[in-house]
């Protein structure tokens, strides 16, 4: 054990020595010993009010990623209603994000031009690339309007064998059929941690 002295700021581990009660008031995050010492009782950063001589420990968490306005998300198509799609993103910028997180298509924002109904652009299963407009409680709004946005792989519909780009239209490599999508010039590319320039994608 280290008697080296616990300054603010300082990061310390659940069981360090963080000083006695003549020091300290101890605070949330640390406990005492029966002989008057104080421990930190999680990880975290020690904070001091010098004032009022108490002591807590901060805890540090893993900064989720969430994704943020302009951000580029990889996701797959989870439910494909007549209007919007809901999206199961996980990959945000380029990183794998930790807790999957929801986003939402409206039709408005899915391809450039009149769309009539959802299904005509994306099935359950695609996965996408989009672009991050906002975040609406806890729930990113996305696009999917832009060349380089939209469908990058997909199933068939009738078979579940993959769909492949020949001749600018989407066929079944096992069945034959042809199927529609809104595909992103990167369609067939391998998605794992892509890096998409924003500045490809049209500001909104
Ligand atoms: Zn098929």
């Amino acid at each position: 054990m280290t008697n080296k002295r616990i300054k603010d700021g300082d990061q310390v581990l659940p069981g360090d020595r963080l000083g006695v009660i003549e020091e300290f008031l101890p605070g949330p995050g640390t406990f005492q010993d029966q002989d008057d010492v104080i421990y930190a009782s999680i990880t975290g950063l020690v904070r001091i009010d010098m004032s009022e001589r108490k002591i807590h420990i901060e805890a540090i968490t893993r900064t989720p990623i969430f994704p943020q306005r302009n951000d580029i998300i990889i996701g797959d198509v989870q439910h494909v209603g007549k209007k919007a799609v809901i999206v199961n993103i996980f990959q945000v910028g380029g990183h794998y994000c930790p807790i999957p997180y929801s986003g939402s298509i409206y039709i408005k924002n899915a391809a450039a031009g009149y769309v009539e109904q959802m299904r005509d652009l994306f099935q359950p299963g695609d996965i996408i690339i989009a672009r991050v407009q906002k975040q609406i409680l806890g729930m990113a709004r996305l696009s999917t309007v832009g060349p380089r946005l939209g469908v990058i792989h997909s199933s068939c519909s009738r078979c579940g064998q993959p769909l492949t780009l020949q001749n600018r239209r989407l066929v079944c490599t096992g069945c034959g059929n042809i199927e529609q999508r809104k595909l992103s010039k990167d369609y067939g590319k391998v998605y794992e941690l892509m890096h998409v320039d924003e500045s490809d994608s049209p500001p909104s």
